[in-house]
Protein backbone atom coordinates (compact mmCIF):
# COMPACT_ATOMS: atom_id res chain seq x y z
CA UNK A 1 0.00 0.00 0.00
CA UNK A 2 1.41 3.28 -1.09
CA UNK A 3 -0.39 6.67 0.05
CA UNK A 4 -3.02 4.72 1.69
CA UNK A 5 -3.94 3.90 -1.66
CA UNK A 6 -3.73 0.06 -1.46
CA UNK A 7 -4.71 -0.56 -5.57
CA UNK A 8 -1.61 1.90 -5.63
CA UNK A 9 -0.81 -1.13 -8.47
CA UNK A 10 -3.14 -1.32 -10.37
CA UNK A 11 -3.91 1.87 -10.51
CA UNK A 12 -0.58 2.27 -12.40
CA UNK A 13 -0.79 0.02 -14.69
CA UNK A 14 -4.55 1.23 -16.06
CA UNK A 15 -2.69 4.56 -15.60
CA UNK A 16 0.27 2.94 -18.27
CA UNK A 17 -2.22 1.36 -20.67
CA UNK A 18 -4.54 4.74 -21.02
CA UNK A 19 -1.37 7.10 -21.56
CA UNK A 20 0.22 4.62 -24.39
CA UNK A 21 -3.23 3.32 -25.53
CA UNK A 22 -1.69 -0.16 -25.86
CA UNK A 23 -3.72 -3.73 -24.29
CA UNK A 24 -2.55 -5.63 -21.22
CA UNK A 25 -0.46 -8.35 -23.75
CA UNK A 26 1.14 -5.80 -25.33
CA UNK A 27 2.18 -3.62 -21.89
CA UNK A 28 4.18 -7.17 -20.97
CA UNK A 29 5.93 -7.84 -24.45
CA UNK A 30 7.09 -4.28 -23.69
CA UNK A 31 7.87 -4.27 -20.44
CA UNK A 32 10.75 -2.24 -20.89
CA UNK A 33 10.25 0.75 -23.52
CA UNK A 34 10.49 4.17 -22.02
CA UNK A 35 7.77 6.31 -22.06
CA UNK A 36 7.76 9.32 -24.72
CA UNK A 37 8.18 12.79 -23.41
CA UNK A 38 4.62 13.87 -23.91
CA UNK A 39 3.73 10.59 -21.94
CA UNK A 40 5.77 11.20 -19.49
CA UNK A 41 3.77 14.68 -18.40
CA UNK A 42 0.52 12.56 -19.29
CA UNK A 43 1.47 10.04 -16.38
CA UNK A 44 2.77 12.66 -13.88
CA UNK A 45 -0.40 14.69 -14.06
CA UNK A 46 -2.14 10.87 -13.78
CA UNK A 47 -0.22 10.31 -10.90
CA UNK A 48 -1.03 13.27 -9.01
CA UNK A 49 -4.58 13.02 -9.73
CA UNK A 50 -4.17 10.03 -7.96
CA UNK A 51 -2.44 10.44 -4.86
CA UNK A 52 -4.98 13.67 -4.13
CA UNK A 53 -7.51 10.80 -4.09
CA UNK A 54 -9.44 11.04 -7.47
CA UNK A 55 -10.81 7.83 -8.69
CA UNK A 56 -9.23 5.98 -11.81
CA UNK A 57 -12.45 5.87 -13.70
CA UNK A 58 -12.65 9.72 -13.14
CA UNK A 59 -9.49 10.11 -14.58
CA UNK A 60 -9.33 8.20 -17.51
CA UNK A 61 -13.27 8.89 -18.33
CA UNK A 62 -14.04 5.00 -18.48
CA UNK A 63 -15.13 2.24 -16.47
CA UNK A 64 -16.16 -1.37 -17.32
CA UNK A 65 -19.54 -2.54 -16.63
CA UNK A 66 -20.99 -5.70 -17.10
CA UNK A 67 -18.00 -6.55 -19.88
CA UNK A 68 -18.47 -3.21 -21.92
CA UNK A 69 -16.76 0.15 -21.56
CA UNK A 70 -19.10 3.30 -20.42
CA UNK A 71 -17.56 6.98 -20.32
CA UNK A 72 -17.61 8.41 -16.76
CA UNK A 73 -17.16 12.02 -15.46
CA UNK A 74 -17.94 13.53 -12.42
CA UNK A 75 -21.73 14.13 -12.79
CA UNK A 76 -22.16 10.35 -12.59
CA UNK A 77 -21.17 8.05 -10.36
CA UNK A 78 -18.97 5.24 -10.97
CA UNK A 79 -20.65 1.83 -12.12
CA UNK A 80 -20.37 -0.39 -9.26
CA UNK A 81 -19.44 -4.14 -9.66
CA UNK A 82 -22.09 -5.09 -6.92
CA UNK A 83 -24.74 -3.20 -9.59
CA UNK A 84 -24.22 -6.52 -12.10
CA UNK A 85 -26.30 -8.49 -9.98
CA UNK A 86 -29.57 -5.85 -10.55
CA UNK A 87 -29.03 -6.17 -13.94
CA UNK A 88 -28.36 -9.85 -14.33
CA UNK A 89 -31.59 -10.19 -12.16
CA UNK A 90 -33.15 -8.39 -14.73
CA UNK A 91 -32.09 -9.78 -17.62
CA UNK A 92 -33.42 -13.06 -16.09
CA UNK A 93 -36.67 -12.46 -14.97
CA UNK A 94 -38.10 -10.41 -17.87
CA UNK A 95 -40.65 -11.19 -19.93
CA UNK A 96 -40.09 -11.33 -24.15
CA UNK A 97 -40.72 -8.32 -25.58
CA UNK A 98 -40.03 -6.02 -22.26
CA UNK A 99 -40.57 -2.26 -21.56
CA UNK A 100 -37.87 -0.92 -18.83
CA UNK A 101 -37.33 1.70 -17.01
CA UNK A 102 -34.23 2.52 -15.28
CA UNK A 103 -35.19 5.77 -12.94
CA UNK A 104 -31.95 7.36 -11.83
CA UNK A 105 -29.97 6.31 -14.70
CA UNK A 106 -26.85 8.32 -14.14
CA UNK A 107 -24.33 7.24 -16.46
CA UNK A 108 -26.64 5.02 -18.62
CA UNK A 109 -24.97 2.01 -17.06
CA UNK A 110 -27.75 -0.21 -16.13
CA UNK A 111 -29.91 0.76 -19.08
CA UNK A 112 -27.52 0.30 -21.59
CA UNK A 113 -26.21 -3.18 -20.85
CA UNK A 114 -30.38 -4.02 -20.28
CA UNK A 115 -30.73 -3.01 -23.88
CA UNK A 116 -27.60 -4.55 -25.06
CA UNK A 117 -27.69 -7.97 -23.46
CA UNK A 118 -31.35 -8.08 -24.61
CA UNK A 119 -31.99 -6.81 -28.08
CA UNK A 120 -35.82 -6.80 -27.70
CA UNK A 121 -35.88 -4.44 -24.49
CA UNK A 122 -37.10 -0.78 -24.90
CA UNK A 123 -35.85 0.90 -22.33
CA UNK A 124 -36.65 4.28 -20.73
CA UNK A 125 -34.09 5.75 -18.43
CA UNK A 126 -34.68 9.01 -16.16
CA UNK A 127 -32.40 11.37 -14.73
CA UNK A 128 -33.14 14.56 -12.67
CA UNK A 129 -29.07 15.52 -13.27
CA UNK A 130 -29.14 16.79 -17.09
CA UNK A 131 -25.19 16.82 -16.94
CA UNK A 132 -25.75 12.94 -16.39
CA UNK A 133 -28.02 12.25 -19.21
CA UNK A 134 -25.19 13.70 -21.16
CA UNK A 135 -22.98 11.32 -20.42
CA UNK A 136 -26.03 8.47 -20.72
CA UNK A 137 -26.44 9.53 -24.07
CA UNK A 138 -22.80 8.99 -25.05
CA UNK A 139 -22.87 5.80 -23.53
CA UNK A 140 -26.27 4.48 -25.38
CA UNK A 141 -24.27 6.08 -28.85
CA UNK A 142 -21.04 4.63 -28.15
CA UNK A 143 -22.99 0.34 -27.45
CA UNK A 144 -25.66 1.33 -29.94
CA UNK A 145 -28.62 1.17 -28.51
CA UNK A 146 -30.14 4.65 -28.82
CA UNK A 147 -33.04 3.45 -30.82
CA UNK A 148 -34.06 1.77 -27.97
CA UNK A 149 -33.37 3.57 -24.87
CA UNK A 150 -34.76 6.55 -24.42
CA UNK A 151 -33.60 9.42 -22.22
CA UNK A 152 -35.92 11.15 -20.06
CA UNK A 153 -34.82 14.58 -17.83
CA UNK A 154 -36.76 14.41 -14.32
CA UNK A 155 -37.90 13.29 -10.51
CA UNK A 156 -37.97 9.26 -10.40
CA UNK A 157 -41.56 8.18 -12.43
CA UNK A 158 -42.48 11.62 -12.79
CA UNK A 159 -42.25 11.53 -16.66
CA UNK A 160 -44.04 8.89 -16.87
CA UNK A 161 -46.70 8.87 -14.59
CA UNK A 162 -49.89 9.89 -16.23
CA UNK A 163 -49.05 9.47 -19.56
CA UNK A 164 -49.75 6.60 -22.05
CA UNK A 165 -47.08 3.72 -20.91
CA UNK A 166 -47.61 4.26 -17.50
CA UNK A 167 -49.35 0.66 -16.52
CA UNK A 168 -47.33 -0.81 -19.06
CA UNK A 169 -43.69 -1.54 -17.40
CA UNK A 170 -42.50 -4.68 -16.72
CA UNK A 171 -39.67 -4.14 -15.09
CA UNK A 172 -38.15 -0.93 -12.76
CA UNK A 173 -34.68 -0.82 -12.06
CA UNK A 174 -33.61 1.51 -9.29
CA UNK A 175 -29.76 2.38 -7.97
CA UNK A 176 -31.20 5.16 -6.33
CA UNK A 177 -29.23 7.00 -3.84
CA UNK A 178 -29.28 4.77 -0.43
CA UNK A 179 -26.64 6.64 1.69
CA UNK A 180 -28.02 7.66 5.07
CA UNK A 181 -27.19 10.73 6.04
CA UNK A 182 -25.06 10.15 8.88
CA UNK A 183 -22.70 7.58 6.79
CA UNK A 184 -22.13 10.10 3.99
CA UNK A 185 -19.38 11.22 6.43
CA UNK A 186 -17.79 7.77 6.72
CA UNK A 187 -17.24 6.81 3.10
CA UNK A 188 -13.89 6.69 1.83
CA UNK A 189 -12.68 9.99 0.51
CA UNK A 190 -12.57 8.76 -2.89
CA UNK A 191 -15.75 8.27 -2.91
CA UNK A 192 -17.02 11.73 -0.49
CA UNK A 193 -14.77 14.25 -2.00
CA UNK A 194 -15.04 13.13 -5.44
CA UNK A 195 -18.43 11.50 -6.54
CA UNK A 196 -21.60 13.24 -6.90
CA UNK A 197 -23.99 13.77 -3.58
CA UNK A 198 -26.74 13.56 -5.53
CA UNK A 199 -26.23 10.56 -6.35
CA UNK A 200 -25.34 8.93 -2.87
CA UNK A 201 -27.59 10.90 -0.57
CA UNK A 202 -30.79 9.09 0.03
CA UNK A 203 -32.19 11.18 3.23
CA UNK A 204 -31.98 10.02 7.06
CA UNK A 205 -31.95 6.49 6.48
CA UNK A 206 -30.78 6.23 3.42
CA UNK A 207 -34.58 4.99 1.94
CA UNK A 208 -36.26 8.26 1.41
CA UNK A 209 -35.78 8.23 -2.27
CA UNK A 210 -37.53 4.68 -2.52
CA UNK A 211 -39.88 5.13 -0.19
CA UNK A 212 -41.42 8.05 -2.80
CA UNK A 213 -40.34 5.71 -5.81
CA UNK A 214 -42.86 2.74 -4.51
CA UNK A 215 -46.74 4.35 -5.16
CA UNK A 216 -45.49 5.81 -8.22
CA UNK A 217 -44.07 2.00 -9.39
CA UNK A 218 -47.75 0.95 -8.28
CA UNK A 219 -48.89 4.03 -11.18
CA UNK A 220 -46.52 2.14 -13.64
CA UNK A 221 -46.41 -1.27 -13.68
CA UNK A 222 -48.15 -3.86 -15.03
CA UNK A 223 -49.45 -6.79 -12.40
CA UNK A 224 -46.72 -8.84 -11.92
CA UNK A 225 -44.34 -6.60 -13.03
CA UNK A 226 -41.39 -6.09 -11.10
CA UNK A 227 -39.27 -3.31 -8.51
CA UNK A 228 -35.59 -3.92 -8.33
CA UNK A 229 -33.89 -1.58 -6.11
CA UNK A 230 -30.51 -1.87 -4.95
CA UNK A 231 -29.79 -1.09 -1.25
CA UNK A 232 -26.89 -0.82 1.33
CA UNK A 233 -25.69 -3.99 2.97
CA UNK A 234 -27.69 -3.22 6.55
CA UNK A 235 -30.72 -1.98 4.79
CA UNK A 236 -32.30 -5.32 4.12
CA UNK A 237 -35.47 -5.37 6.47
CA UNK A 238 -36.05 -1.98 6.54
CA UNK A 239 -36.53 -1.74 3.16
CA UNK A 240 -38.55 -5.02 3.18
CA UNK A 241 -40.88 -3.10 5.94
CA UNK A 242 -41.52 0.30 3.35
CA UNK A 243 -43.39 -2.44 1.18
CA UNK A 244 -47.28 -3.10 1.69
CA UNK A 245 -47.17 -6.92 1.62
CA UNK A 246 -50.50 -6.64 0.39
CA UNK A 247 -49.36 -5.23 -2.79
CA UNK A 248 -45.95 -6.82 -3.08
CA UNK A 249 -44.32 -9.87 -2.47
CA UNK A 250 -40.70 -9.04 -1.55
CA UNK A 251 -37.65 -11.07 -1.82
CA UNK A 252 -33.71 -9.38 -0.50
CA UNK A 253 -31.11 -11.03 -2.45
CA UNK A 254 -27.50 -11.41 -0.93
CA UNK A 255 -24.32 -9.90 -3.51
CA UNK A 256 -20.98 -12.36 -3.82
CA UNK A 257 -19.87 -11.11 -0.76
CA UNK A 258 -22.93 -12.44 1.33
CA UNK A 259 -23.97 -8.90 1.93
CA UNK A 260 -28.36 -7.39 1.83
CA UNK A 261 -28.32 -5.86 -1.70
CA UNK A 262 -31.40 -6.16 -4.12
CA UNK A 263 -34.18 -6.16 -3.43
CA UNK A 264 -36.86 -7.97 -6.01
CA UNK A 265 -40.25 -7.13 -5.64
CA UNK A 266 -43.20 -7.92 -7.59
CA UNK A 267 -46.21 -6.06 -8.17
CA UNK A 268 -49.30 -7.96 -7.31
CA UNK A 269 -51.65 -5.79 -8.43
CA UNK A 270 -54.19 -3.97 -6.66
CA UNK A 271 -56.37 -6.65 -4.85
CA UNK A 272 -54.94 -10.02 -7.16
CA UNK A 273 -52.94 -11.61 -5.14
CA UNK A 274 -51.04 -14.85 -7.33
CA UNK A 275 -48.09 -15.12 -5.82
N1 LIG B 1 -22.79 1.65 -3.52
C1 LIG B 1 -22.54 3.07 -3.44
C2 LIG B 1 -21.46 3.30 -2.40
O1 LIG B 1 -20.34 3.03 -2.69
C3 LIG B 1 -23.79 3.85 -3.18
C4 LIG B 1 -24.60 3.87 -4.39
C5 LIG B 1 -25.92 4.50 -4.20
O2 LIG B 1 -26.18 5.29 -3.28
N2 LIG B 1 -26.79 4.16 -5.06
O3 LIG B 1 -21.69 3.71 -1.30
Amino acid sequence: MAHGINTAALDAEVCVLHITGMDRAALYQEWDRTLKDQELTQHNIFISRRLSGEPVAYITGHKEFMSLDFCVDKSVLIPRPETELLVEKALEIMPPLPFIVDVGTGSGAIAVSLAYYNREARVFAIDRSLAALAVARDNCIRHSVSDRVELQPGDLLQPLVGSAPAGAVDLIAANLPYVAEGDLLELPGEVRMFEPRLALAGGRDGLAHYRRLIPQAIACLKEGGYLLMEIGFDQGPRARGIFDPQFWAVQIQPDLAGLDRLVVARYKGAGKHFI
